[in-house]
């Protein structure tokens, strides 16, 4: 079996991931996917694909399918060329140039090619949000309203930020990241009015992400009992989220909750919460893409294989491996230290990074299957349902 299929989806990662803006057959070839109706599913689905993990005939399905997806089988042609070249070892040589092609627009720095894994999300993120926002014209030829939007659940520390913060990156928008917490005021109405200030401020600075983290501390449900406060600032965060008179057009809503069995059903409406998505651990091949890109720019041994890493952090968050590589990083950091001299990371000091961090998800997911198996009577879980099925040991 041919190795270059194989090289070639590597080498064509590792230089995306290095230099996604340089020119040459590599940029020409990703100008060339940007013309694509889906362009960034492919590019992101690209840098998804962990070549160690299949072998040539699976990857070339994969890739296949990857275009099919993103509606550009045409472009099928176009890989060919780019991995003869990049396997015959030749320096890159630029494609023709393409009409067409998409500038990358400015914005804050996470994109969603630094997320790893979370596919299913970024599809939705971008069907329901970002296509209606940029395709404007496009939605209004097919009567199709837009508005609305996501609602991220589960284990903390595994990319719903991120994702907020990609989002707005992908929009050119700006980004408002508000805890939903930090909204409760004890006055009466004190609620109800930080929630229109920060509606107004938003709309003010459209096209902008608000982005309410934490959102069960005002959505949560309704009790005949419970404080008045929070009941109503449920109202006056539906009352806005409605919006009148297309207000909202050019606010982009994403919100983030550990508890969506505690929200107020009334949310999950379209044009509010209209989707609800599940947020999972890393697998194996986002585990890889989130060590790898923690070490960018750091000092790393010749060789060091991340396999038995990845095979060891089932059930880490990205945030649980970020403090794996820190503090893998601090020994790192002490033995260079004592020799006078840079130590690079090494598989040692992953070791002794890995015995001393715990994954942090367990927890979550203990609780979660609960409402999993028992409160799933409308579906709302199926894709927890479906994880937790598939890790259960
Ligand atoms: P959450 O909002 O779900 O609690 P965050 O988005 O704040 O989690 O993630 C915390 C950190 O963990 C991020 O800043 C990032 O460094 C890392 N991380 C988590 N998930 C991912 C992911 N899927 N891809 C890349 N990095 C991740």
């Amino acid at each position: 079996m041919s190795e270059s299929f194989n090289a070639s989806v590597a080498q064509l990662r590792a230089a995306l991931d290095a230099s996604p803006g340089t020119d040459g057959l590599l940029a020409g070839y990703v100008a060339l996917l940007e013309t694509a109706p889906d362009s960034a599913l492919i590019v992101d689905g690209l840098a998804g694909i962990d070549p160690d993990a299949y072998s040539d005939d699976e990857l070339r399905t994969k890739v296949a399918g990857l275009l099919r997806d993103a509606g550009a089988l045409e472009m099928a042609g176009a890989w060919d060329p780019v991995m003869a070249h990049l396997s015959s070892g030749g320096a890159p040589r630029p494609l023709p140039p393409v009409s067409g092609g998409r500038a990358k627009a400015k914005g804050p720095v996470i994109g969603f090619d630094d997320i790893g894994g979370l596919e299913d999300v970024k599809t939705q993120v971008r069907r329901r949000i970002i296509n209606p926002f940029l395709k404007q014209e496009l939605f209004a030829r097919f009567k199709r309203k837009s508005g609305g939007g996501v609602l991220m659940y589960g284990p903390p520390g595994c990319g719903k930020t991120m994702m907020a913060r990609a989002l707005a990156h992908e929009c050119n928008a700006h980004f408002l990241n508000v805890k939903a917490a930090d909204l409760l005021d004890r006055y009466i109405g004190g609620t109800e009015n930080r929630i229109v200030e920060i509606f107004d401020e938003a709309r003010r600075r459209a096209p902008t992400v608000l982005f309410f983290d934490e959102v069960e501390a005002i959505a949560q449900k309704r009790q005949h009992d419970s404080h008045a406060r929070v009941n109503t600032g449920v109202s006056a965060l539906l009352t806005e989220m409605d919006g009148f008179d297309g207000q909202n057009e050019a606010v982009l809503l994403l919100g983030a909750t550990n508890v969506p069995w505690s929200l107020d059903g009334a949310f999950r409406r379209p044009g509010r919460f209209g989707r609800t998505l599940f947020v999972p651990p890393p697998d194996k091949v986002a585990r890889r893409f989130i060590l790898n890109r923690a070490l960018v720019g750091r000092p790393v041994a010749d060789g060091l294989d991340l396999s038995d890493v990845v095979a060891r952090t089932s059930g880490f968050s990205g945030a649980d491996l970020i403090d794996v590589v820190d503090t893998a990083l601090d020994y790192a950091i002490e033995e260079s230290d004592a020799a006078g001299d840079l130590v690079p990371l090494n598989a040692e000091h992953f070791k002794e990074g890995l015995a001393e961090v715990r994954p942090s998800t367990g927890e979550w997911f203990s609780q979660a299957n609960a409402y999993a198996t028992h409160a799933n009577r409308d579906g709302l879980y199926d894709d927890l349902a479906a994880f937790l099925k598939k890790h259960r040991k």
